[in-house]
């Protein structure tokens, strides 16, 4: 095996305000220019896991009580956000959280805080050619964007800091099929021409499994199965369970 491994996930178990226990020992790994996907229900542990790896549990009374992440092979449980972004690791959470009254390109430069002007402006025409649609919208208010916009300009957003690894966190809720499918072709060609890796949760097993080449299917906070995207889409259990046919 030649690839390199960016995330490592190691065996852990998260406990919500001291006593609710959601990940119940969870182990992955994403390796470097992949795109991982996290699948599972509603519930199923998958927003958990993404914030556990970005530091954001802590604000939701979270805690990783077990087992190990690393990047890199250096842990991270020890990072600030702020130093998790340099290390190249960034989250677009779910639901897109734009700042509804800046406009989309200030939106977008909120993401280059730690990059210099001249990076910021390269970043910017960088993110306006993968999403033409956001350089239309440059100057609206972002509150007043569709639903994909938003979702465009929280993806552009953390394009901004020149990530190596995103996470992101159900890039399809909320949103007709063919944006869906549009926002999962960008992710694709960020991926293929950008070098970017991606770790994604998604509901959406079919159009996750088509984008993807490796899934994790998250049950109960458990690892139920893993394989390359073409084997799980394949799978009996998988079809007859997340694919919707048998
Ligand atoms: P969704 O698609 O709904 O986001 P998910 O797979 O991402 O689902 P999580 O959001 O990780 O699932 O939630 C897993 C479980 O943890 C759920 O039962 C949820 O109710 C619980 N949970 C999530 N956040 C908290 C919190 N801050 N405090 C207590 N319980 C929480």
């Amino acid at each position: 095996k030649t690839e390199e491994t960016l995330l490592e996930v190691n065996n852990i178990e998260v406990i919500y305000n001291h006593v609710i226990l959601v990940l119940k020992g969870v182990s992955l790994s994403v390796p470097k220019g992949g795109i991982t996907a996290l699948l599972g229900g509603n519930g199923a542990g998958k927003t958990t896991t993404l914030k556990s790896i970005s530091g954001l549990l802590a604000s939701e009374r979270g805690e990783i009580t077990k087992g190990s992440i690393q990047y890199r092979g250096k842990s991270m449980q020890d990072l600030s956000p702020n130093e998790l972004v340099k290390s190249g690791v960034i989250q677009v959470m779910e639901g897109r959280h734009c700042f509804e009254h800046l406009t989309v390109e200030e939106n977008l430069m909120t993401g280059a805080y730690t990059r210099s002007s001249a990076e910021a402006k390269q970043g910017l025409d960088m993110v306006y050619e993968y999403f033409p649609r956001l350089k239309e919208r440059r100057k609206s208010q972002a509150g007043y964007t569709s639903g994909g916009e938003q979702q465009m300009c929280a993806i552009g957003r953390a394009l901004m800091a020149r990530p190596e690894t995103i996470l992101l966190d159900e890039p399809s809720m909320g949103l007709a099929p063919q944006l869906v499918e549009e926002i999962f072709g960008i992710v694709k060609s960020l991926n293929e021409k950008e070098g970017v890796s991606f770790l994604l949760a998604e509901q959406n097993t079919n159009v996750a499994l088509r984008y993807a080449h490796y899934g994790y299917i998250l049950e109960s906070g458990r690892v139920v199965m893993d394989g390359p995207a073409a084997d799980l889409r394949e799978n009996p259990d998988v079809k007859e369970f997340y694919l919707g046919v048998s």
